[in-house]
């Protein structure tokens, strides 16, 4: 048991320019185990209400993913609801439903409580923390956050900085907590609040990787349809800590693999709706979009 998950598990409603979906898996639970079970056995913590579709869980089970810490609560499960702006930059909170997620207290199984790869996946900082208190191991822990908890619990999340070992945000997110524009500085300011290593995510321009003196940067793959982004960073940090839990090396060579393979997930993502993009994939799916990063990268 190495790697587990805590994060969001959701019915989504998405509208785009072209298309509309609703009720379709998401959360950022979702995302982040199906993109790291192509690496590693993820075992997650989270809550679905009792209308939770049958089929999800088969397809969760479908890619090995542990299910024991998943709770399910009378009453309905999360939703959420997302409407983009044509050119994908935009994207519009349509709604917000908790439900059973309102009172979602994250409780690791015994079993869970030694892991050695800890993703705590985007829900508020004060859960995180809990999540923290629980495990008896001195893990690897990755964590992701979105602007609303920047917003309304920035004191939680800042001391949260402090128990962490990597931080993965956008750009956006890393202006708001640190003011500056300047990649560089921003990372050099996140660094100063705690995590050794820092990834600024910039959308479909790629991902810059921070540790110590060195960067890394990995550019986003050019597609030739991009249907649907949500979770492309959810899929980008499940598929990195995945990774690195199937590799067990933190040195900044592997690190750099870890980030490629995110991005190799976060693409296969926003060419469809939903998970479909990241589900049943082949080893040859991977390795194709792993070449094609190589060759991008070459000069
Ligand atoms: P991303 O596109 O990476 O921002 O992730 C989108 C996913 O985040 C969707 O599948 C939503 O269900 C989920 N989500 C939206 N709002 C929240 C929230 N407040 N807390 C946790 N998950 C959320």
């Amino acid at each position: 048991m190495s790697l587990v998950i805590v994060g969001s598990i959701a019915l989504d409603t998405i509208e785009t320019s072209t298309h509309s979906v609703s009720d379709v898996p998401g959360g950022s639970t979702t995302y982040c185990s199906l993109a790291a079970s192509y690496f590693a056995k993820p075992h997650i913590v989270g809550v679905v209400g009792e209308d939770y579709p049958e089929s999800v869980i088969t397809l969760l089970k479908d890619h090995h993913v542990n299910l024991e810490g998943l709770v399910t609560e009378p009453g309905k499960t999360f939703r959420w609801g997302g409407r983009y702006a044509e050119n994908f930059d935009n994207r519009t909170t349509l709604f917000t439903d908790l439900n059973v997620f309102e009172t979602f207290n994250p409780a690791l199984p015994d079993s869970y409580k030694k892991a050695e790869y800890v993703l705590l996946a985007n829900i508020h900082p004060g859960l995180q923390h809990h999540v923290l208190d629980q495990l008896e191991s001195k893990a690897f822990v990755v964590l992701d956050t979105m602007n609303l908890w920047i917003d309304i619990a920035l004191d939680e999340l800042k001391s949260l900085m402090q128990r962490i070992n990597m931080l993965v945000i956008n750009d956006e997110e890393a202006l708001m907590l640190t003011g500056e524009r300047n990649y560089g500085k921003a990372a050099a300011k996140l660094r100063d609040m705690g995590p050794e290593w820092v990834v600024i995510k910039k959308g479909q321009h790629g991902a810059l990787l921070f540790h110590e003196d060195r960067i890394f940067a990995v550019p986003g793959l050019v597609l030739d349809e991009v249907l649907d982004p949500t979770g492309a960073g959810d899929s980008f940090v499940g598929a990195l800590i995945g990774y690195l839990a199937q590799s067990k090396d933190l040195s900044f060579d592997n690190m750099k693999l870890a980030l490629v393979f995110g991005s190799v997930l976060a693409s296969y993502c926003v060419e469809d709706f939903s998970v479909e993009g990241i589900t049943y994939l082949e080893e040859a799916d991977l390795e194709e979009r792993y070449d094609e990063f190589v060759i991008m990268n070459q000069f």
